[in-house]
């Protein structure tokens, strides 16, 4: 989807990083094989194509990028295992933009596939900034997380997406801090800080008034998560999520907030409507943002 549609203060374009393979059956922890087959296909190896959603922000000084996928720095074997198909730079450019127009990176957590765009490797081989004029935020957090991972995520965290920002906090390195799990990133930007996936994970909730959109990063990755039951194997703390998930999912049907998925490869954003005791998800047509669609029903 390369159409653009108002936020708030914000032209807001969802601009593809690429694709990627994961484990099916880790996108979705409990729920067995033939229910999540029916969503989205796996392939010989079971894997299944993940999107790479990133959302661009122009408000006519500000240039504001949220999350920027895989990137650019796989090895051969790795660009198998994951099938990476890096594209940020080129969706930017369709949309208008350069990496040096970029002037601010938002990073939800620091996780690979968001933030692992953040830098490439020159003809020399060493590590750069991929956006050299943006200042780069994150929570403070997962910063520290990042940092110091445990096992169970250690593979998540590839230190060296982020580490020419290191001791850079004077400069272009923005670190969050969260007060009551929430915090103001940018003009027309706030963050809802969530752990039940990882540490200090920051979701963009952007706009105003009756425009407004969550990014919810890996809270709720693709349509198939929307159902409360249906999380994802990787998350560090289950239950903490189930509580979280709840929360984001209400404020979207209740408040009229559409919902952006990062790693939904077909449909990016839809609108999010109450199912009995759980939620389902509602074709949203961007240019009818928080306008329900004529005729449209819900799809989950
Ligand atoms: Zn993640």
């Amino acid at each position: 989807m390369s159409s653009t549609f108002p936020l708030g203060r914000y032209e807001a374009t969802i601009v593809s990083a690429g694709t990627f393979a994961l484990d099916g059956g880790a996108m979705f922890g409990i729920i067995p094989k033939p229910l999540w087959e029916k969503q989205i296909p796996a392939d010989e190896k079971n894997r299944i194509t993940m999107g790479t959603n990133c959302l661009l922000l122009r408000d006519g000084s500000r240039t504001v990028l949220i999350d920027c996928g895989m990137g650019t720095k796989w090895s051969t074997k790795l660009s198998e295992q994951f099938k990476v198909d890096s594209t940020l730079e080129s969706s930017l450019r369709a949309a208008g933009v350069g990496v040096d127009d970029v002037t601010d990176l938002v990073l939800t957590h620091l996780h690979f596939d968001h933030a692992g765009g953040t830098t490439r490797k020159n003809p020399a081989g060493e590590l750069e900034m991929v956006f050299e004029n943006a200042r780069v935020h994150v929570g403070r957090r997962n910063w520290d997380w990042a940092h110091n991972p445990n096992e169970r995520d250690r593979g998540s965290y590839r230190d060296e997406s982020w580490l020419p920002l290191q001791g850079e906090e004077q400069s272009r390195l923005v670190l969050v801090d969260d007060v009551n799990a929430r915090a103001k990133v940018l003009p027309d930007i706030d963050a809802i800080f969530c752990e039940g996936h990882t540490t200090g994970q920051m979701l963009p909730l952007v706009g105003g008034g009756t425009q407004r959109a969550l990014y919810a990063a890996d809270m709720i990755p693709t349509r198939a998560h929307v159902r409360m039951a249906w999380i994802m194997g990787y998350d560090l703390r289950p239950l903490e999520l189930l509580e979280e998930k709840r929360r984001l999912l209400s404020l979207c049907a209740d408040d009229d907030v559409a919902l952006v998925y990062e790693h939904d490869a077909v449909e990016p954003m839809t609108a999010i409507v109450r199912d009995g005791d759980d939620f389902a998800f509602q074709r949203l047509e961007p240019q009818h943002l928080n306008n329900n669609i004529p005729g449209a029903g819900p799809h989950g």
